[in-house]
Order: structure tokens, then sequence, then C-alpha cells
């Protein structure tokens, strides 16, 4: 078996909050997996063939309003390499570059879950047998974990470290309906409901800057991320992607993305109010150059994270300061 981690270890990692003492302003993911694993971790992105109940019409179709799903339909998955060997390829090419040798795998494009029991053990039992692997994510969403995905994923953890991440993106029913998501946010906290204390993290994904969200909007999502006290959260602004709804939208003017200012600012409010053991996956998206549409700022990572940490820095801030448990 490949060496892993227990659920028990990942508590204590984030009850030490050792990345205040290390100088952080938050608690980032490379800090987390360091200290878990005593040795840098990266993710390697693993594309299974699913397709997700957002475009196949299970729930709806089209899918949400910035998924770039053209190839989620069910007739063209066809995964252009099998789980070892799309794992093997990426392990080689960024093994050297990172300085790296040991990875989590990383179940990525569409509904992770969405598939029958014994093809999803099939497939994620064969991932984490690959040599190097010591653990894996899931991306899913919310009302696509019946109660059998989750017993298995709670099995596998009690081997391995897992994580289940959830798309949230927003507290609010309008935002999600804007985005055609197909789900509400009394889904998402079911969904967290029936996770925890399963053995594997919770991680929850977010977008900034929706349409109509004020900032104080904004803020409530974050609190309510708080008062949940999962284990982990991704955050991310809206950006455009060549070719899906959200694009055509920003070519016509109907949509404005949200500045880089006005996003390190919020950031820095949202993390000042999450818990200081809460695991912070990312602060920031894109996609590939030649699919990105905007904002251009979001490929600059540097010039962001420069940014980010001018704005702490400013403060003189932290991810907790803000945080009342409730
Ligand atoms: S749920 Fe995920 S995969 Fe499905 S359409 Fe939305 S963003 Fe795309």
């Amino acid at each position: 078996m490949n060496p892993t981690v227990s659920h028990l270890q990942t508590q204590a990692v984030r009850e030490a909050q050792g990345w205040r003492a290390a100088g952080l302003r938050y608690f980032s993911y490379n800090y987390f997996l360091r200290q878990l694993y005593g040795r840098r971790i990266h993710k390697v992105s693993v594309d299974a063939g699913f397709t997700c109940p957002n475009v196949d019409g299970t729930v709806t179709t089209g899918g949400c309003v910035f998924c770039d799903n053209r190839s989620f339909s069910p007739s063209r998955r066809l995964p252009r390499n099998g789980i070892g060997g799309q794992i093997a390829e990426q392990i080689k090419r960024i093994k050297f570059r990172y300085k790296v040798d040991d990875f989590i795998a990383y179940f990525q494009p569409a509904t992770n879950t969405y598939a029958p029991v014994a093809k999803l053990r099939r497939l994620y039992e064969e991932a984490l047998a690959q040599p190097k692997i010591v653990g894996m994510a899931i991306g899913t969403r919310p009302d696509s974990v019946p109660p059998d995905v989750l017993d298995l994923i709670s099995e596998l953890a009690e081997r391995h470290y897992v994580s289940l991440e959830y798309g949230m993106q927003s507290m609010h029913d309008r935002s999600l309906v804007w985005m055609n998501r197909g789900h509400d946010h009394a889904s998402f906290l079911d969904a967290v409901e029936r996770s925890r204390g399963r053995g594997f993290e919770i991680c929850a994904h977010v977008i900034l800057g929706t349409p109509g969200e004020t900032h104080d909007d904004m803020l409530a999502t974050a609190r309510e991320i708080a008062r949940l006290n999962i284990d982990a959260v991704k955050l991310h602004n809206l950006y455009a992607v060549k070719g899906t709804p959200l694009a055509d939208q920003v070519e016509a003017g109907q949509v404005t993305l949200m500045e880089r200012d006005e996003y390190v600012r919020t950031v820095v409010d949202i993390l000042e109010i999450l818990p200081p053991t809460m695991v912070v996956e990312r602060v920031s998206g894109e996609s590939p150059p030649n699919y990105h549409l905007g904002p251009a700022w979001c490929l600059d990572k540097p010039g962001l994270k420069a940014a980010l940490e001018a704005e702490f820095e400013r403060r003189d801030t932290y991810q907790g300061r803000c945080y009342s448990a409730v």
C-alpha cells in the first residue's frame, strides 16, 4: 500500500495551526500537505471520462454558465489514456520541475461521483494503487452523492487521504440559478451533513464576483462556510472561458468581471472570517491562456499573489482574525 495519512492526522495538523508560527498569512494547502506528509506533495489531474447530470439532461442541460463542457457529451467521453497512464504521464512531466515525488490523484473534470458505485470503486482503487499516489481528491456536485457513494468514499478514507470537493459556489440561490447550477444551497447543506464525520475531508469551491452579488453577499457566503466549519475551501473569481455562455454574455457587455483590486480586498475580507483551522486550497483560478477570455489579470498568478500579500501586509491581518465560532 502507498504511504498515507489518517483523518486523525489531518485534524491534528489543522488544530496545531502551525501556519501562523511559520509566518504565513493563511493556512495554505502547500503548507498543510507538507505538515501532513513531511514533504512536498503535488496533485495530478485524472480524467475518468465522467459526464455531468447538469449537462446530460438528468438535472438540466447546457451546464453551468461558466463551464466549458463541450466535451462532456456521454458519447464523446472517452478518456485519452487509462488512469494509470494519465498519472504516469503527468508525474513524468512535473516530477523534476517541482522536485516532488509523491502525488494526490485529482478526479477533476465533470462530476466524478456520477456513475454506479461498482464503477467508481474500480476507478478510485486504480488511481490509489498507482506508485507515488498518496491520496485522492474527488470533484463533484452536492446533488450527486447518494448514500452508497459516500459509503465507498468513507471506506477508502479508512486507508487513504481522501478529499471530497463540492461545488458550493455561493450560498445565494439566486446566484446558483444565474449560474444554471441545477441545485440550490439546501442541496449543499444536505451533502455536507451527510459527509461529515465519515473520515474524508470536505472541501467547498466558491466563486466570487457573480453578477448581482454585493460585497456583503460574498461575505455572507464566507460566514456560512465558517459556520459549517468544513475542512477546506477553494476560492476563485468568476472568469470566462471562450465558447461558454458566460463568454457570450461578457462579450455582449451583459456581464462585467471583477477587477483584481476588488477581488484581492474581498479574498482578504473572507479569509479574515474563516476559521484558522480551515485549509485554503486555492485563492485563484484560470483557464489555459488560449481558452481564457478574461479577466486578463487571472493569468498573472505571481502578480495576484503579490497583490494578496501586499493587502495582508497593509492591514497586518491574517486568516481567522475576525472568526467567531457560532
Ligand atoms: S456541475 Fe461542474 S461539470 Fe457540471 S456543468 Fe457545472 S461546472 Fe460543469
